[in-house]
């Protein structure tokens, strides 16, 4: 066993001693099997979340009201979950009680693909239910139990479908694929927030072809921000090289030029699939960058703007759409640069009021961003003195 599964057998062997079952589960079995490297380990027990923090000295409520409770143990956390089921489901989310049972099996029944509803004891004796390790071999996403009826259930196991297709390069069974078809408009009823987590999730994986074809046939697209007018930009988004995009605002800043967002289109766009202010500033950033670089190489004066990782993001950009990007050469103009912001400058605006009696007004900041961007483009060096001088002579002349 990997070491990971190896450290945490001694937390389970605790709980075994206290009288109860352990095992690891989920995406820690399935990615052991797959010999992919493994998350976190995931431990199911039927010891409730109190019975388990009387066991450990050191432990976290996570999630105790869905029976999770994260102990930690030598320099390792481990996430314990109670064995659960899941009922109510009235708003096809989330359950409307959690349910903790003893029942190992009840357990992994309410689980959403057989490759995920797979147990494993300390000494690697695989529980399997419903022939998870069958399609794994076969390369198969099978929902558990009626497929219809665990997508009425929770309308967010269709987006992990697709995000599980495209993480393990799987396709996904007949009868899921076709109760996805039917049910895709229900995906409506989950929140944004986790309908982000599970695309991006997809987009990021080098197999994201794999994982977008159901997503754009079945129709979940649809119910997705910004998306439901645009399938031709968003097929545009398969012929992205089988590369793994690890940032999110390249990501973004890809989507939005496929989809040919207008300028003042990208922001809206952005705030609808509620991403941050940061990234959302990222993409505001970088976009036009790429749209500058299509045609043109960097100068000090388009260099300037950006911040060096946003350099690497448009230079990988070009890389990923099938231009060639020239990564060494535009960080060397970035490196090459006087000053990276108004922060570096030598002389400040009040600095430039200090050496005049006039008075105060937009002619400062004006001025300012002359001497920057002389500074920029190497005409004058960013002394402070120098840059008086010049100030001085130019308040002369004004
Ligand atoms: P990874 O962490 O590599 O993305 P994972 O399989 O661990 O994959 P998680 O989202 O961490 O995925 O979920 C852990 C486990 O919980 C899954 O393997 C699955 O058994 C179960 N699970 C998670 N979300 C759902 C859901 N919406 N419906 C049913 N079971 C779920
Ligand atoms: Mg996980």
């Amino acid at each position: 066993l990997p070491t990971e599964f190896e450290q945490a057998i001694p937390v389970m062997n605790k709980i075994r001693e206290a009288g109860f079952e352990a095992y690891f589960v989920g995406g820690c079995v399935r990615d052991l099997l797959l010999g992919t490297p493994i998350h976190d380990i995931d431990i199911a027990t039927n010891a409730f979340p109190q019975e388990i923090k009387g066991i450990f000295p050191r432990t976290i409520d996570v999630g105790i009201e869905h029976g999770t409770v994260l102990v930690l143990y030598h320099q390792n956390k481990y996430e314990i979950t109670t064995f659960r089921t899941e009922s109510g489901y009235q708003d096809f989310r989330r359950p409307d009680e959690v349910v903790f049972v003893r029942k190992l099996a009840d357990d992994l029944k309410r689980r959403d693909f057989t490759i995920n509803a797979l147990a494993m004891t300390t000494e690697g004796q695989m529980i399997d239910l419903f022939g998870g390790q069958a399609d794994l071999q076969r390369k198969i996403i099978r929902a558990v139990g009626e497929p219809q009826e665990r997508f009425h259930e929770d309308a967010l196991r269709m987006m992990r479908a697709v995000r599980f297709a495209s993480q393990l390069g799987f396709s996904i069974e007949e009868q899921t694929l076709a109760a996805i078809k039917d049910h895709h408009a229900l995906l409506h009823h989950i929140s944004v927030e986790r309908i982000q987590i599970e695309f991006i999730k997809l987009m990021s994986e080098s197999k994201r072809s794999i994982g977008l074809t159901p997503f754009l046939e079945c129709g979940l697209y649809e119910s997705c921000p910004g998306f439901s007018n645009h399938l031709t930009g968003l097929t545009k988004l398969m012929t992205l090289p089988e590369t793994e995009i690890k940032k999110e605002a390249v990501i973004w800043t890809i989507i939005a030029y496929f989809l040919n967002l207008k300028e003042n289109e990208v922001n809206r766009f952005l705030r609808a699939w509620k991403l941050s202010n940061q990234l959302i500033k990222t993409v505001g950033t970088i976009l036009p960058a790429y749209h500058y670089r299509l045609h043109d190489f960097w100068t000090p004066l388009t260099v300037y703007p950006l911040s060096r990782e946003e350099v690497i993001m448009v230079e990988e950009m070009l890389a990923l759409t099938n231009q060639t990007g020239r990564l060494s050469e535009a960080l060397a103009c970035y490196d090459g640069l006087t000053i990276h912001s108004l922060k570096d400058l030598s002389i400040s605006g009040a600095d430039i009021l200090a050496s005049t009696k006039k008075k105060p007004g937009p002619w400062v900041g004006e001025l300012l961003e002359e001497v920057e961007e002389k500074v920029i483009l190497k005409d004058l060096p960013n002394d402070s003195q120098r840059l008086m001088q010049y100030v001085s002579e130019r308040g002369d002349s004004k």
